[in-house]
């Protein structure tokens, strides 16, 4: 079971677990670490990290980052609760500007002298295989790149981004993003290319079948169903067309008593939606999508 006391994030006790027969810890120094912060609202962590260079329990680290997953104010918190930060690696891509750090979190660590690493790029390859409507947009647009040059190079252009973290499971696709680095630079897309990562990414958006705005309204249910991220899954399972990695993110970021199957259909939540959403009815279809039971 998941520890999720404040005193659960522990370096030296993480580092054992997989290293149980390395040197004794206090005779360990760590250049650089990243640790990472999956979901601050799951597992709250009391950061209390001391000084770089000195000890954290028992481990000696000299530069310490974070990676992250959760949402921009959770973001804002963990670059605040440590002035000693070395750098950060967040999920960011055209389609991810409002999600989890996003635009305005990448902004706000680099102004707090945060070099930024991005992980994520192609959204798991979801824009490298974008809606036909997206591939008319690119073909559309005067640059010979795939989509998924087009998403590097969205990113590769911000000054406040320091390195693009893409996998790679070819040496073609080795060649390939080496070849596209090789022509980028900071500041290089014009606006036409704005413009066309734009419509690219209301192509994308066209595809949401549920109309909710994440307003949190019908919260909280009495149940502890977690409406709107389940309706957000759903939404991002009809866009990118990629059931598997919805389904894994359904059972990762949601317990079964927070997933759809626990509504008892009250219609509480439906009383106070403002998009008049029919959330009895779209909880089981739900559910069934995402874990095909
Ligand atoms: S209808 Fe379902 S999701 Fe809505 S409040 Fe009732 S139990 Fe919760
Ligand atoms: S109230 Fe309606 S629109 Fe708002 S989060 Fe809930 S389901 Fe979505």
């Amino acid at each position: 079971m998941q520890d999720t006391s404040p005193t659960a994030y522990d370096l030296a006790r993480v580092l054992r677990r997989f290293s149980p027969t390395g040197p004794p810890l206090d005779q360990v120094r760590i250049q650089f670490s990243c640790v990472t912060i999956i979901l601050i609202r799951r597992c709250p962590v009391s950061l209390g990290l001391g000084n770089p260079g000195s000890s954290h329990g028992a481990l000696r680290i000299g530069r310490l980052g974070f990676s992250f997953h959760d949402n921009t104010a959770a973001f804002k918190a963990i670059v605040d609760g440590y002035d000693k930060w070395a750098s950060c690696l967040i999920q960011h891509n055209y389609m991810d500007i409002e999600n989890q750090a996003g635009t305005e979190g990448l902004r706000y660590a680099v102004a707090h002298g945060l070099p930024v690493a991005i992980m994520e790029p192609l959204l798991g390859g979801c824009l490298a295989r974008p809606p036909a409507e997206a591939q008319v947009v690119f073909a559309e647009a005067q640059r010979d790149w795939t989509p998924a040059e087009w998403a590097l190079h969205w990113l590769w252009d911000q000054p406040e981004v320091s390195v693009v973290l893409s996998g790679m499971g070819s040496a073609e696709q080795v060649e390939a993003n080496v070849r596209a680095a090789n022509e980028s630079a900071v500041g290089s897309l014009t606006p036409e290319d704005h413009a066309a990562i734009d419509r690219a990414r209301e192509a994308f958006r066209a595809r949401i079948p549920v109309p909710c705005t994440g307003c949190g309204y019908c919260l909280p249910c009495p149940h502890g169903v977690k409406i709107p991220s389940i309706i957000e899954i759903y939404n991002d399972n009809a866009m990118y067309g990629n059931t598997d990695r919805q389904r894994l993110v359904y059972n990762w970021r949601l317990g079964p008593e927070e997933q759809a199957a626990s509504c008892e259909a009250c219609g509480e939540c439906e009383e106070k939606c403002p998009q008049d959403i029919a959330i009895c009815e779209l909880m089981p279809k739900i559910h069934e999508a995402l874990t095909g039971s």
